[in-house]
């Protein structure tokens, strides 16, 4: 049986503009992704018989509840290969084996970047041939950052996430990951959003210019001051104590620190290498820390190896 073997990125958020929550439920979003240094690997091997089968394996601390990785329909890779398999009306299945490394429930989109290299894989190992274009449709119909971990580098996303077009940016970042103990679910962060906005007016989620002159200059101190979360409060709320994270990051000299999407994943920018690892040196002592990670980004899409 044939099979094929993905690598796909996580992503952050270099801003992440959240709007008034809309009327099917999903809040309008303004964000720039960047795909970074930390991949899941996906590796698809056909079945004859039909059925599509996952396993996870991780070398991640996956025992919290909201951190556990279905190994059943739930998975979203085994979603993909579902989607693939109904508009392609292919007869075969797929045993799908994941591995794990980007942080689960971290808001770096693991879940999402393994939907994406499941449709690359699948797409390989069953020969249907979908073209990039045809996947990113099938990408948005299963989630928001779906579409963005096939494409890669950097990207705006706009609608709930889902709609990406390209931006001019240039340079390479270097980036500290501060990994938390404990997973945050992202309904709960967005549940928090609209508790404490309650009766404010929210307005349309905008993406700052500062940050899109600053990606153009290729500037990591410009970057470094125009990182904005808007889901930060409500984070906060729910894990107080990622404020101490964040600001050691700050205090050991990081040009910006912000959340990873919801959280509870803090990144900090670093101008290089070695102060990347005098920032991560100063995060191995925050409490709320379970682990740092030094990355850099922007790396490509979800793509066979
Ligand atoms: P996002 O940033 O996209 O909001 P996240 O990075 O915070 O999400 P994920 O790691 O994508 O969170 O996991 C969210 C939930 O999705 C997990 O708690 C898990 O139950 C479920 N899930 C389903 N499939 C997967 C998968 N392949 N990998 C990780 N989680 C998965």
């Amino acid at each position: 049986m044939s099979s094929a073997n993905v690598r796909v990125p996580a992503k952050i958020n270099l801003c992440l503009g959240v709007g008034p929550v809309r009327d099917d439920g999903y809040h309008p979003l303004a964000t720039v992704y960047q795909a970074v240094d930390l991949h899941d690997e996906v590796r698809a091997t056909s079945r004859a018989d039909g059925e599509i089968r996952v396993s996870v394996q991780s070398e991640l601390d996956v025992r919290s509840e909201i951190a556990f990785v279905p190994e059943d329909d739930d998975n979203l890779a085994v979603r993909a290969a579902r989607l693939l398999r109904e508009r392609t009306g292919v007869p075969f299945g797929a045993d799908l084996a994941i591995r794990k490394v980007i942080p689960v429930a971290g808001g770096m989109a693991g879940g999402s970047a393994d939907a994406a290299a499941s449709l690359v894989a699948c797409n390989e190992a069953w020969g249907t041939g979908l073209s990039r274009a045809a996947l990113e449709q099938l990408a948005a119909q299963l989630g928001s950052d779906v579409p963005f971990l096939l494409h890669g580098g950097n990207a705006i996303g706009g609608g709930r996430g889902e709609t990406i077009s390209p931006v001019l940016a240039r340079g390479t970042y270097h980036w500290v990951f501060a990994m938390a103990h404990e997973g945050l679910s992202t309904a709960a962060v967005y549940a928090e959003f609209d508790r404490l906005n309650a009766g404010a007016t929210v307005p349309d989620p905008v993406v700052p210019d500062a940050l899109l002159a600053a990606l153009r200059a290729g500037d990591a101190h410009a970057l470094g001051g125009a990182l904005s979360n808007d889901l930060t409060e409500a984070a906060l709320s729910l894990r107080p104590e990622l404020e101490d994270t964040l600001s050691i990051g700050i205090e050991a000299g990081a040009l910006g620190a912000i959340l990873s999407g919801s959280g509870p994943t803090a990144l900090f920018l670093a101008s290089d290498e070695q102060h990347g690892l005098d920032i991560a040196f100063a995060l191995s002592s925050a409490a709320a820390c379970a682990d740092v990670v030094q990355s850099r980004g922007p790396v490509h899409g979800a793509r066979l190896t």
